[in-house]
């Protein structure tokens, strides 16, 4: 038997229909045996505010019943509307209690607590909406099996554990039901909910596939696949058939946020095809992410990244001496931070960070700062944007950055980073000047 995860993002799951939409999908693929879902849209952006700002009592409540108006909207429509939005109240009580205790005692446990409650609610409904349309869906508590350490908002898997679990818990079932089950949420080993970060769905759709052997992993999310360029940016982009992993890999961490960046560790780890695809239009197709595919173009996208910090840390100290980068990224590591580009001059190295918009926590916080000045100079500058040119070949490809930075001549690179990587060359500019870059190589590159 084919053995598919397919995991429905938040807007695939934003409301009645749109459920409606994703449980024909599964009705049509015998193969889809797990569902792994994302929180509706917009619930878990509500959920942050919730867990982080000390509101009003009164600010919280009218927060709880905006979530609690997008999920009635889909009870609303459930032949067995009581016992769903009883299901629903039992959350939303557990939220309330929550966001009062976070009031008093700001604690990241706590935060992942109510962040995971988005999650817990679509994935409930979802399967009453599956089992409305006659398909055998069963709600699956994914925290059963997704064992991780206890580094709330950002926690880690123990993939051996998620392995064994899904052994004993999940394969069983896989032939008689369709699995329903949560998207971005674990459990630590003292038993307390964690989260894996903003986004996080898609990589736990791919850790479940491997860890139940899936021939395939689908993510259907609001578009027909991966882009050559954002489409609100260019309006010439389309979208790409197919990518290998090395291409889809630089694109997942420095492009366009279609893919939770560690998606493809476990499918390029374990071989698992991915398919990236729209839940409005399935038939229309998408992009399929494997490990070899027929074309090689030297530019297949163009990423634009907004809201990069840039830390550059200078020291005389660093002069023909070893072990000052080693202090760095001690410090970084220690922080959990991870660097995405990097260069260096004899004293000074620069380095980049992503600083996703609604994430939980800043990145370059006081503290960090305050860590690398006692080993050197540190400035932090804020509003850049990273661009990204994802290819074949670019390392060995003649005049790739004549092409790319000879059709741009009025752009104030900041930054460049080619020569780790043959699919990716990437650059900083200022934010102002970001889409304009974006959009002038695109047209040069893709019309
Ligand atoms: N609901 C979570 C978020 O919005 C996880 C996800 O959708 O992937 O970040
Ligand atoms: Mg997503």
């Amino acid at each position: 038997m084919m053995l598919t995860v397919a995991k429905f993002g938040g807007t695939s799951v934003a409301n009645f229909d749109a459920m409606v939409r994703c449980a024909n999908i599964i009705k049509n693929r015998a193969d889809i045996r797990v569902v792994v879902v994302s929180a509706s849209a917009g619930v878990t952006n509500h959920l942050v505010t919730l867990s982080q700002q000390s509101l009003s009592g009164v600010e919280q409540q009218a927060i709880i019943d905006e979530i609690a108006t997008i999920q009635y909207a889909i009870t609303e429509c459930l032949f067995d509307k009581d016992e769903a939005n009883q299901e629903v109240n039992e959350i939303l009580a557990q939220l309330t209690q929550l966001v009062a205790e976070q009031n008093t005692l700001q604690t990241a446990k706590t935060a992942d607590a109510i962040l995971s409650c988005g999650e817990q609610m679509s994935s409930r409904l979802f399967a009453r909406v599956l089992r409305q349309l006659e398909c055998q869906g069963a709600y699956f508590d994914v925290r059963d099996v997704m064992t991780t350490n206890s580094l709330f908002g950002k926690a880690v898997v123990d993939t051996q554990a998620l392995k064994m679990n899904c052994q004993q818990l999940l394969s069983p079932q896989l032939q008689d039901v369709v699995t329903v089950t949560q998207g971005f949420i674990g459990r630590d080993g003292l038993g307390s909910t964690t989260t894996l970060g903003r986004g996080g769905s898609d990589y736990s759709a791919a850790l479940l596939a491997e860890a139940i052997n899936a021939d395939d992993l689908q993510i259907w999310t609001d578009v027909v696949g991966i882009f050559t360029t954002d489409p609100r940016i260019a309006k010439s982009a389309h979208a790409i058939d197919e990518i290998s992993f090395g291409e889809a890999a630089e694109m997942a961490t420095f492009g366009a946020k279609i893919l939770h960046p560690a998606t493809l560790i476990p499918a390029i780890r374990s071989s698992i095809p991915v398919f990236v695809g729209s839940s409005r239009e399935p038939d229309v197709g998408g992009t399929r992410i494997m490990e070899t595919v027929s074309s090689k173009p030297t530019y297949r996208s163009i990423a634009l990244r907004r809201q990069q910090t840039l830390v550059t840390v200078k020291s005389p100290a660093m002069l023909h001496a070893s072990g000052f980068l080693a202090k760095v990224f001690a410090i970084l590591a220690s922080h959990e931070l991870s660097v995405d580009l990097i260069t260096t001059s004899e004293i000074s190295v620069a380095l980049t960070f992503d600083n996703p918009p609604g994430s939980t926590q800043a990145v370059i916080t006081e503290k960090v700062v305050e860590e690398l000045e006692q080993l050197c100079e540190v400035q932090v500058e804020n509003n850049l944007s990273l661009v990204a040119v994802i290819g074949n070949g670019l390392l060995r490809s003649q005049g790739v950055g004549t092409q790319v930075f000879d059709a741009i001549p009025e752009a104030n690179v900041r930054m460049i980073c080619h020569g780790a990587s043959d699919n990716n060359l990437c650059f900083l500019v200022p934010e102002q000047e970001g889409e304009q870059v974006v959009q002038t190589l695109h047209d040069n590159f893709f019309v």
